[in-house]
């Protein structure tokens, strides 16, 4: 079962308002928030509303709605955070961890939007 979704994770229960969140954005199918432990200047994560716990389990299952608002909805916290090329900060990168290789910690599908700094390379090279 690898889409097996847990309901007890963090940002089910931020979605059901458990616990706080600093939202940057809220739309009918997704929630952009700060990361509360900020990786660069910028760190916003992007999270669908439905429970998908991978990006693949998202564009496997996932309606086009809820894949449009995804998307839309990714570009807009880039707009609204001064992240595009152009708009001040000049760039921007994101990322999706997905299982134990990507160091996935928080199972449901999430998009780390990270800038205001130049953000070094993709990967970090193994020890
Ligand atoms: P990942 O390792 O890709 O699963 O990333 C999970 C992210 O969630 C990390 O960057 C954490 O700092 C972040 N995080 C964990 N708990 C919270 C929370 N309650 N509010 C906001 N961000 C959180």
């Amino acid at each position: 079962m690898p889409y097996a979704y847990d309901d007890q994770n963090i940002f089910a229960k931020i979605l059901r308002g458990e616990i706080p969140n600093d939202t940057v954005l809220e739309t009918a199918h997704c929630l952009a928030f700060r990361d509360l432990y900020p990786q660069a200047p910028v760190h916003v994560l992007v999270i669908p509303k439905g429970p998908y716990v991978t990006y693949d389990h998202f564009a496997a299952e996932a309606s086009a709605a809820e894949i449009a608002d995804f998307t839309r909805t990714i570009g807009e916290v880039c707009r609204m955070t001064g992240l595009r090329p152009g708009d001040g900060e000049d760039g921007y990168r994101v990322i999706s961890n997905a299982g134990e290789a990507g160091l996935q910690e928080v199972p449901h599908l999430h998009m780390h939007v990270l800038g205001g700094r130049v953000l070094g390379p993709l990967v970090a090279k193994p020890a």
